[in-house]
């Protein structure tokens, strides 16, 4: 594990010790992944946002609350031995981050109280550990908000696991938050209708084994939904898309914000999810939670 580290992360840390910053594109790869023997989780960084206090007060929360009021954008990569799923594909598309790559890290405002900063490319990272976009066989989102889905467009070729209700929301003219120049090349690429093919609570078996189920949590968007895996050492996790976003709107019982697509789904979402993950033994992660996020093994180390 130790000896896998060291060889996937020198050439990179040479990368940055010759050029001062990392050039994602002439990065030197790793040879290319293997299926693994057992599932694996890889947790990579695609970012952070700055959010002004107007922002932290829509979760229904103080920053005294929070503590830190920035939050982590990360991206997932799902290795099974019978395919890979990519979950959440960070805030701003690679080639943006490359072109900046020199001026310190690509910034977006996502919003008027939320500013994304990046400065590492998703690819870069899935090459590191012997990965393209296009070797992947399944992408998915918790949803479609800007800070979920902007290199959507790099998996074009892989079988994008979507919503129909999700679908006309990323689609609906005029909606201010989602870019649907994110995604273009999906509109017609490879999907599977997952509203076709769930059980009746919802749940989605991407690789057939029971190990990594999408459920839908609607509210936050029409087709918000969340990732459950069962890993054979760290057990079963919920990486819950923006169920929530800070840790005391969970601990506190704190209403859905005012801004959701339906504040009374995400309540009724909120509710079924906290039951499943109490019955199932399940650890919910708040994908966007600073604190829980700093504890994460990032790629090349994963969980397994
Ligand atoms: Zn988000």
């Amino acid at each position: 594990m130790l000896a896998m580290f060291r060889t996937v992360f020198a050439p990179v840390v040479l990368a940055l010790g010759i050029g001062g910053v990392l050039a994602p594109a002439q990065a030197p790869s790793a040879k290319k992944a293997e299926p693994p023997k057992a599932m694996r989780l890889y947790v990579f960084d695609c970012g952070l946002l700055n959010i002004a206090p107007a922002g932290v007060a829509r979760y229904h929360v103080t920053p005294a609350e929070t503590g830190e009021t920035r939050m982590p954008v990360p991206c997932f990569l799902v290795a099974h031995p019978k395919g890979t799923l990519m979950w959440d594909v960070g805030v701003i598309p690679d080639e943006t981050v490359e072109a900046m790559a020199s001026k310190g890290g690509a910034h977006f405002d996502v919003n008027p109280v939320s500013a994304a900063v990046v400065t590492r490319t998703l690819k870069s990272q899935l090459a590191a550990i012997g990965y393209s976009p296009s070797d992947i066989t399944y992408v998915a989102i918790s949803h479609a908000h800007k800070d979920h889905s902007a290199n959507l467009n790099e998996f074009a070729s892989s079988t994008w696991l979507a919503r129909p209700v999700e679908r006309e929301f990323m689609w609906q003219k005029g909606n201010e938050r989602v870019e649907p120049s994110f995604y273009t090349k999906l509109e017609h690429s490879k999907s599977v209708d997952i509203s076709k093919n769930e059980s009746k609570d919802g749940e989605y078996d991407v690789f057939g084994d029971g190990k990594a189920i999408i459920k839908a949590a609607p509210g936050h968007t029409p087709g918000h939904q969340v990732l459950i895996l069962q890993l054979a050492s760290l057990g079963r996790v919920m990486i819950a898309g923006d169920l929530y976003h800070y840790l005391p709107e969970r601990t506190f019982h704190r209403a859905p914000p005012d801004n959701e697509f339906s504040v009374q789904q995400s309540a009724d979402s909120r509710a079924k999810i906290e039951e499943y993950v109490k019955k199932t033994n399940t650890t919910l992660w708040i994908e966007h939670e600073w604190a829980a996020n700093a504890k994460l093994k990032k790629s090349p180390a994963f969980y397994e």
